[in-house]
């Protein structure tokens, strides 16, 4: 898979706050790619960057393996903030005047949008009739004018009811089936694993992890260990578990394995073979909040 978005130590400062630090992942192209964290995390601004809107102050970014152009830019579509669409106009005329603004896509391309988010039939009624998850939709449809390979939304659900937050999500999943690629940020770890299939996780600016999302959420057994000499445990153990960190605080570490497969008395009798005599061994089931948690706030 081609990337469409490579983002390259990207680091952002308002004044003297740091909202992004050094921060590079690749979205490939055909993914849903959410970019997960707590409310101040960077991830608007982040979205700013690559859309233009703001610029780093180090770091580099392109679009579809190429320098910036305006040409690229038409492949890109884009919901950061709702857009300010007349209350007394119908959907599709105000899809008309986003169009006329942004010049993005003929006439042609409303009557397809409004199919897209399943507006069409609702397409002549006035636009404050409409239900938040309605008017959510509209603001996806005028993002799709043009036809964009790529969709960058802001918290797309934020602010609407389960019906609209259904409503979108299905919406989200249906353009990936459709080969758009989207690139959404989200502080709900339930919709990036719902909706993603890759998923970058900020926090405090930093960028915590990134890859598939079954790999980076995916429910693990964690064991927990500790012995005399905790360098040679934590050597030893890395001969059979790909994750293995030392907590020097706690005098522990904890090794993850796939979810089903530690064994404690297997994982005994191995470290007696290499000479070690555990005194702590206790598997520790996380679920996925915990590892979120994990991340983000340690
Ligand atoms: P998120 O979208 O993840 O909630 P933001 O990108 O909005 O995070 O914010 C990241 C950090 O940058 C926060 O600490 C926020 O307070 C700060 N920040 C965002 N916009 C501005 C701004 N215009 N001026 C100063 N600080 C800002
Ligand atoms: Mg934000």
């Amino acid at each position: 898979m081609s990337s469409v978005l490579s983002i390259n130590n990207i680091t952002k400062y308002y004044g003297p706050v740091r909202a992004l630090n050094k921060v590079s992942f690749d979205v490939p192209e055909g993914s849903v790619f959410g970019i997960l964290g707590p409310n101040g995390s960077g991830k608007t601004t982040l979205l700013s960057i690559i859309l233009d809107v703001l610029i780093a102050n180090e770091g580099s970014f392109s679009w579809f393996g190429q320098q910036s152009s305006p040409e690229q830019r038409k492949k890109i579509g884009s919901l950061l903030e709702t857009p300010n669409f007349y209350h007394y106009l119908s959907a599709t005329d105000n899809l008309r005047i986003t169009q006329a603004i942004s010049g993005r896509g003929t006439a042609s391309d409303i009557e397809e949008v409004l199919k897209k988010v399943k507006l069409y039939e609702r397409r002549n009624s006035i636009f404050k009739t409409f239900s938040l998850g309605m008017k959510q939709r509209l603001a996806v449809a005028a993002a799709l004018l043009g036809g964009p390979a790529v969709l960058v939304l802001d918290e797309p659900t934020n602010g609407l009811d389960p019906v609209g937050i259904v409503e979108i999500r299905q919406l989200i999943a249906e353009l990936r089936d459709r080969g758009h690629t989207v690139i959404m940020a989200s502080h709900l770890l339930d919709e990036v694993e719902k909706v993603c299939t890759h998923v970058a996780i900020l926090k405090t600016g930093d960028l915590i992890t990134t890859g598939n999302v079954d790999e980076v959420l995916m429910d693990e057994d964690v064991v927990e260990l500790s012995a005399a000499d905790l360098d040679l445990l934590c050597h030893t153990l890395l001969q059979i578990s790909k994750n293995v960190m030392t907590d020097n605080k706690s005098k522990t570490v904890c090794a993850s394995f796939p979810k089903g497969t530690a064994k404690l008395a297997e994982i005994n009798s191995f470290c007696f073979a290499k000479g070690i005599v555990l005194d702590h061994l206790a598997l520790k089931k996380k679920r996925l909040e915990t590892r979120f948690f994990e991340l983000t706030n340690t």
